[in-house]
């Protein structure tokens, strides 16, 4: 570029020009001209404060982004040239181990997320399920796993890359979770495990964990059948111990093997990190770790990816220390209080009804339409975000409760009293825009905010 150009000279010559977009530049552009058009591009985004359908963390405090910015420049495979980030890693294992009331020395990984530590713990219990066969004498060659309908997608990308036959358990119009009932039948030898969810992404209940422990302890002395239960607590295991701690979900049940969590949920952190535990160092088939000679030392990996940022590992470790359990506490307690609110007043509107509001849940409003009306809850969201940019996503619910629509508003932290009641005041006023209008355009009849799955 010839530095006497005006676009150089006034900083803004690409704004009356096409962005950079297929064909891989001829010549750059100066570093702050990049970076400007990068963010008017962006400045076009939803705004993240009015993101209700994200369960993923949209703010951390000053000293947390510090110590973000200060992190990334190292790559968190090289534990041979960084152990301190390494020993993090582990003191983070520890701490959520403790948490998860694992009995004694476990194990475990730092992922990208629960979809990685979901795949990783989901191999683990096939290669144990395998190892158990062929100790037995018997055929391997036709693993299934056992869920319901409730569970986040990942579950079923695991069973097609890893070859392993799903038994989806369907929903039902009004039980949108599953317990030992829904299980049972479909428990044979070949089964490498049950999956359970503490926090759906639907509706933001738990699975019958309890009751599926007693199922499959009951098996066991029954049959000989040891089927071991994970735990996806992708939202729910930084929720349930803070809000619910007298319920056992976690390694207090005793067929309870291996727990993810995403710490870039209710964790409290930027994307991307998750975690998966074992209840016991045993739980982690060996034939999956990879065992690798630095300093003397051997550092034993067990991951999907390799090379990542050391970023997050360190934000986590942040808010674990920051926060500790009375500071989580807190901070649950208040999204609960404000999820309680923004109940009260949907519910107050006259239209709606709310989703197993009495039950154990994730600091969220599911909710309904309450009789047929000539717009639906997707036309709600569309015209919701249309007036007042709150996305806050309808959806349909798995087979077989697939003619239920909902619509589901997260409560964050960074959601005050103050949003929940104007919320609630531009629920309503959507709503009477609609009926105004005598129901949606059919153009405005698309889902634009699409959910339930993140
Ligand atoms: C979000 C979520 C996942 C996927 O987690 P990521 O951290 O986004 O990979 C899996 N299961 C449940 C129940 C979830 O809520």
């Amino acid at each position: 570029m010839n530095a006497q150009q005006p676009h150089d000279l006034y900083g803004t010559g690409f704004s009356a020009r096409e962005v950079p977009s297929a064909a891989f530049p001829v010549e750059g552009m100066p570093a702050y001209a990049a970076r400007y058009l990068i963010e008017s591009d962006l400045a076009l985004e939803g705004d993240p404060a009015r993101n209700l359908a994200t369960f993923v963390t949209t703010w951390m405090e000053p000293e947390a982004q510090t110590l973000i910015s200060e992190n990334l420049h190292r790559n968190f495979i090289d534990h041979a040239e960084y152990p301190r980030t390494a020993e993090i890693e582990q003191r983070c294992i520890r701490m959520l181990a403790d948490l998860f009331h694992a009995p004694g020395e476990t194990t475990g990984a730092r992922t990208q997320g629960s979809s990685e530590a979901i795949m990783l713990g989901a191999l683990s219990l096939k290669w144990k399920w395998r190892e158990r066969r062929k100790a037995a004498g018997l055929p391997a060659d036709r693993p299934n796993l056992i869920f319901g309908g409730d569970v986040h997608v990942v579950w079923d990308k695991f069973c097609r890359y890893f070859d392993v036959e799903p038994r989806t358990v369907p929903l039902r119009p009004e039980k949108y979770t599953i317990g030992p009932e829904d299980v049972e039948p479909h428990i044979d030898e070949n089964t490498i495990g049950v999956a359970a969810v503490l926090g759906t992404t639907f509706t933001g209940h738990r699975d019958d964990i309890g009751g599926i422990n007693d199922l499959l302890v009951r098996l066991k002395a029954e049959r000989g059948l040891d089927v071991p239960l994970h735990i996806d607590a992708a939202s729910g295991g930084f929720v349930w111990p803070f809000l619910y701690p007298d319920t056992a979900w976690d390694f207090r049940l005793e067929q309870v093997r291996s727990i993810n969590v995403s710490g870039h949920k209710f964790g409290m952190v930027y994307p991307g990190i998750g975690w998966l535990v074992f209840r016991e160092t045993a739980d982690l088939a060996d034939d999956l770790v990879f065992e690798e000679n630095y300093l003397g030392k051997t550092d034993r990996t067990f991951t999907l990816n390799f090379s990542t940022g050391s970023a997050m590992v360190v934000a986590q470790y942040f808010t674990l220390i920051r926060y500790g359990r009375a500071g989580y506490e807190f901070v649950m307690r208040n999204m609960q209080s404000n999820a309680e609110a923004l109940a009260d007043r949907i519910e107050a509107l006259g239209r709606f009804e709310i989703i197993g509001r009495h039950d154990e849940q994730l600091p969220l409003v599911a909710f309904k339409l309450r009789e047929e009306q000539d717009y639906d809850e997707f036309d709600i969201a569309w015209q919701l975000s249309a007036e007042r940019g709150w996305m806050v996503p309808a959806y349909t619910l798995p087979p077989d409760a697939q003619d239920v629509k909902i619509m589901r508003a997260l409560v964050k932290r960074t959601m005050t009293l103050e949003h929940v009641e104007t919320l609630a005041a531009d629920i309503d006023g959507a709503c009477r825009t609609l009926e105004a209008k005598g129901g949606a355009h059919p153009r405005e009849r698309q889902q634009v905010v699409t959910g339930p799955g993140h």
